[in-house]
C-alpha cells in the first residue's frame, strides 16, 4: 500500500491545507495528516481540537487518517512503514526552509522522499497564522478555512 504522510502545524486546518490533503488523497491509496506536537508551542486549539476539526472536514474521503506525533517526524514513519512526506509550497519563501528540512529527513533516513505539491493558486497567501490574525481583528474568514468550522475559529479567537 502506498501511503504517505502530510505533516505540520494545522493551527487550525485552512483551506489551503485542505486542497493539499484532497489532491494527496487522490495520489496515495492512504494519507496520514500528522499533527505536530510542539510543546514549546501551546497554540490557538489543543491537538485533540485540531484533530477533531481535520477529521470533521476530511470525513468524506475514507483514506484520510489524522494522527498526532511528538518527536522526529522520521521515526513517526518509522514505526508506521511509512516513507513518503507530502509538503505544500506556496511561495518561494517556503522553498529554503521545506529544501533543508527535506534534506535533513533523507540524511536521518535515506528511505524517505519528501514530494512538494503546488498550492491552487487561489490559496497561495494563506497560513494558519493569517487566518488567526484576520479572525482576531474581527476579519470574515469565510472561504479561508472550511465553512464547518468557521464559527468554532471565530468563537476560540473571541472567548
Ligand atoms: P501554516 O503555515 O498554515 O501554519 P503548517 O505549518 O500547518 O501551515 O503547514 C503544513 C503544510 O501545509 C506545509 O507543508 C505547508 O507548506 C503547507 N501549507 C500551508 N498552507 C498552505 C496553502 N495555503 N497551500 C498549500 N500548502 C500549504
Amino acid at each position: 500500500m502506498n501511503i504517505a504522510v502530510y505533516p505540520g502545524s494545522f493551527d487550525p486546518i485552512t483551506n489551503g491545507h485542505l486542497d493539499i490533503i484532497k489532491r494527496a488523497s487522490r495520489v496515495f491509496d492512504k494519507v496520514i495528516v500528522g499533527i505536530l506536537v510542539n510543546p514549546d508551542k501551546k497554540g490557538l486549539f489543543s491537538i485533540e481540537e485540531r484533530k477533531e476539526l481535520i477529521r470533521r472536514v476530511t470525513r468524506d474521503i475514507p483514506n484520510v487518517k489524522v494522527e498526532s506525533f511528538t518527536g522526529l517526524l522520521v521515526d513517526f514513519m518509522k514505526e508506521r512503514d511509512i516513507n513518503v512526506i507530502i509538503k505544500g509550497l506556496r511561495a518561494v519563501s517556503d522553498f529554503e526552509y521545506e529544501f533543508q528540512m527535506a534534506l535533513m529527513n533523507k540524511k536521518l533516513n535515506s528511505n524517505i522522499e519528501t514530494l512538494f505539491m503546488m498550492t491552487d493558486a487561489k490559496y497561495s497567501f494563506l497560513s494558519s497564522s493569517s487566518v488567526k490574525q484576520v479572525a482576531m481583528f474581527g476579519g470574515c474568514i469565510n472561504g479561508l478555512v472550511p465553512d464547518e468550522i468557521v464559527d468554532e475559529v471565530m468563537y476560540k479567537m473571541h472567548k
